[in-house]
């Protein structure tokens, strides 16, 4: 089965990567992905005090979650844009 693609505007075929999982232990709560995603996927909450990966010299206090997965458009300027390179991202299949 052949995945989803777009089209630019100059006509050239591509194909989106649409974000399926955010590693909460690498992050680092910066900020990045937050700012560049044009669709408000991402939400930063408080890390919960007994998360394994919480590490106060680190001050990684905040986490980003994905909040609002099923808005992604799959530009992919989060994973380019993340420091920790926390993000997977996978085409989707048409129809799926
Ligand atoms: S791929 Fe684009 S739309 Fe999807 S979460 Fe990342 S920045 Fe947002
Ligand atoms: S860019 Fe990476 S390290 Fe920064 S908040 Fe987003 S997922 Fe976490």
């Amino acid at each position: 089965m052949s995945n989803i693609t777009g089209v630019t505007r100059g006509g050239k075929p591509y194909e989106p990567t649409f974000v399926t999982a955010l590693n909460a232990d690498n992050c680092i709560g910066c900020g990045r992905c937050y700012k560049v995603c044009p669709r408000e996927v991402f939400e930063l909450v408080e890390r919960a005090e007994d998360d394994p990966a919480f590490d106060e010299d680190e001050d990684n206090s905040m986490v980003m979650t994905l909040a609002n997965a099923q808005d992604c458009i799959g530009c992919g300027s989060c994973g380019r844009v993340c420091p920790k390179q926390c993000h997977t991202h996978s085409p989707l299949p048409a129809g799926g």
